[in-house]
């Protein structure tokens, strides 16, 4: 089968030739059909984070695709069927965070894409319990990006606590942002989308955003206070600079759930204004499978709209570099 296959952190991938994995214990091969390009594959690529994939690997975790095989173990009804390969690709099932609902923050976690092998390939390997049924409903094309970038800020919008006619400011209306400001949206929120790139803005007002800010020619702090200050604040962008404009956007009271991972992301928080405005501060990563299944039930339900372009597997390196140069809109996705 063909893959894209990390050689060397920092280095272009290779689109090569490896044998089709066989499922284990568990275990489903799925054939796939559409693999979404997150940010994270390219941090993972690059070796940008203090925990590193180990070379060679296969990023990708916003697979889509039908169950071909399965190995010991695993129901024979899911051959066939069309599922999600997420991030948290595989969690213990037993420890206090996978029995209370956050299964994200287990320990024993592996991530797909990253500590094995993702969906930059034909085919792969998944944990059958942790694949999630995609809705006859959602075209795969659609299911890929809500993977990760649609369960991801799904979750944010969740752990924010969004209420109706709350201020939700989002920053960086990529993958993930164009999504997170719809599911304000859903929540009843009012939104302001901030980003560098004018495209990306026209996105996101065609999305229902109510105010627009463009960070490179303009101050998101001082336009964002100016409508009364942010009762959210978003921050996707993988920019540190944009952390800490989110920060200082909010109103006193105010939730900054924190989604980018940066390279060397570190936000220099003042004490004094965290204290005296009653400010809370918190990191979300992904969703559980339950998050997943519910973002897909509200595209089904047509409550959201992906954004997304095609591209082939061969293409995947020029592919990195149109997302990081901002004139993607607003995700890649690999079709097989
Ligand atoms: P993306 O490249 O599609 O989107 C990033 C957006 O930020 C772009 O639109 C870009 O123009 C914009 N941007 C860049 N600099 C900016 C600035 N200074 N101010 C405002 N906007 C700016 O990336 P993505 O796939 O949406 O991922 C974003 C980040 O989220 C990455 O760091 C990724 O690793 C991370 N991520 C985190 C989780 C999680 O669970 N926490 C999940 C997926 C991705
Ligand atoms: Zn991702
Ligand atoms: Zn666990």
């Amino acid at each position: 089968m063909k893959a894209a296959v990390v050689t060397e952190l920092g280095a272009p991938l290779e689109v090569r030739d490896v044998p089709v994995p066989q499922p284990g214990t568990g275990q489903v091969l799925v054939r796939l059909e559409s693999s979404g390009i997150c940010h994270t594959d390219i941090h993972a690529a690059n070796g940008d984070w203090p925990v590193k994939p180990t070379p060679p690997f296969i990023p990708g975790h916003e697979g889509v695709g039908t169950v071909e095989a399965v190995g010991d173990g695993v129901d024979p009804a899911l051959l066939g069927t069309r599922v999600a390969i997420p991030w948290l690709g595989h969690a213990c099932g037993e420890c206090s965070y996978c029995v209370s609902g956050w299964e994200t923050l287990c320990e024993q976690q592996r991530n797909t894409g990253y500590s094995v092998d993702g969906c930059y390939a034909e085919h792969t390997l998944a944990d059958a319990r942790y694949t999630v049924p995609v809705p006859d409903a959602v075209p795969s094309t659609d299911a890929a990006p809500l993977t990760c970038a649609g369960v991801t800020t799904y979750k944010a919008v969740k752990v924010a606590g969004v209420r109706s006619a709350e201020r939700v400011a989002v920053f960086g209306i990529g993958g993930l942002g164009h999504l997170a400001l719809q599911y304000a949206r859903v929540a009843g929120g009012f939104t302001v989308a901030v980003d560098v790139e004018d495209d990306k803005l026209a996105l996101a007002r065609e999305l229902g955003a109510d105010h627009t800010v463009n960070a490179r020619t303009a101050d998101p702090v001082a336009a964002i206070q100016a409508l009364g200050g942010a009762d959210v604040a978003i921050a996707t962008a993988a920019s540190p600079k944009s952390f800490e404009q989110a920060f200082a956007s909010l109103r006193r009271g105010g939730r900054l759930v924190c989604v980018g991972l940066p390279a060397d992301g570190v936000l220099p928080i003042p004490v004094f204004d965290l204290v005296l405005k009653g400010i809370s501060v918190v990191g979300s990563i992904v969703g559980t499978r339950q998050d997943l299944t519910e973002v897909f039930a509200l595209h089904a339900a047509g409550r959201t709209k992906v954004i997304a372009q095609a591209r082939k597997l061969d293409e995947i390196n020029e592919s990195f570099a149109e997302v990081l140069s901002g004139t993607v809109p607003a995700r890649l996705v690999i079709e097989f």
